[in-house]
């Protein structure tokens, strides 16, 4: 199984790529593909198409256009599951210590919540996303 994970403009920046590779490592999964990418905002547009018109829509584009992204083909069983429990929640404040929001991403005065990572949320949204980034 794979999945489509995304270290986000906060993540790169901040200098994170290796540390957030290796909690997946550390796992049991395997890079099958990675790339930095600067995304268009087309691009940006297809893989957050379900929350076009949401008010967090646009500030969200902004970050993401903000600067490079690692995209990473992530592989293994359960990974899609697997990869979402290591990211924790959403919100950086309430994802658990331990998660890699929980433990590293900051975004206090931020309009957007910049927590470091995607992970796919379905086995099928793996699929539409690494088509769309691979
Ligand atoms: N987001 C936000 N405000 C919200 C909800 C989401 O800024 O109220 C951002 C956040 O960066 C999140 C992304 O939009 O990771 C996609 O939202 P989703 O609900 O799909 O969360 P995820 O699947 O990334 O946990
Ligand atoms: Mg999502």
């Amino acid at each position: 199984m794979q999945t489509l994970v995304l270290i986000k403009p906060d993540g790169v920046k901040r200098n994170l790529v290796g540390e957030i590779i290796a909690r997946c490592e550390q796992k049991g999964y395997t890079i099958a593909d990675m790339k930095l990418v600067e995304p268009s905002r087309e691009l940006l547009a297809k893989h957050y198409a379900e929350h076009e018109g949401k008010p967090f829509y646009e500030p969200l584009m902004e970050f993401m256009l903000s600067g490079p992204v690692v995209a990473i083909k992530l592989e293994g069983e359960r990974v899609v599951e697997g990869f979402r429990s290591l990211a924790g929640a959403t919100d950086p404040t309430v994802a658990a210590p331990g998660t890699i929001r929980g433990d590293l991403s900051r975004d206090w005065g931020t309009k957007v919540i910049q927590n470091l990572v995607h992970g796919s949320d379905s086995e099928e949204t793996a699929k539409r996303e690494l088509e769309i980034w691979f």
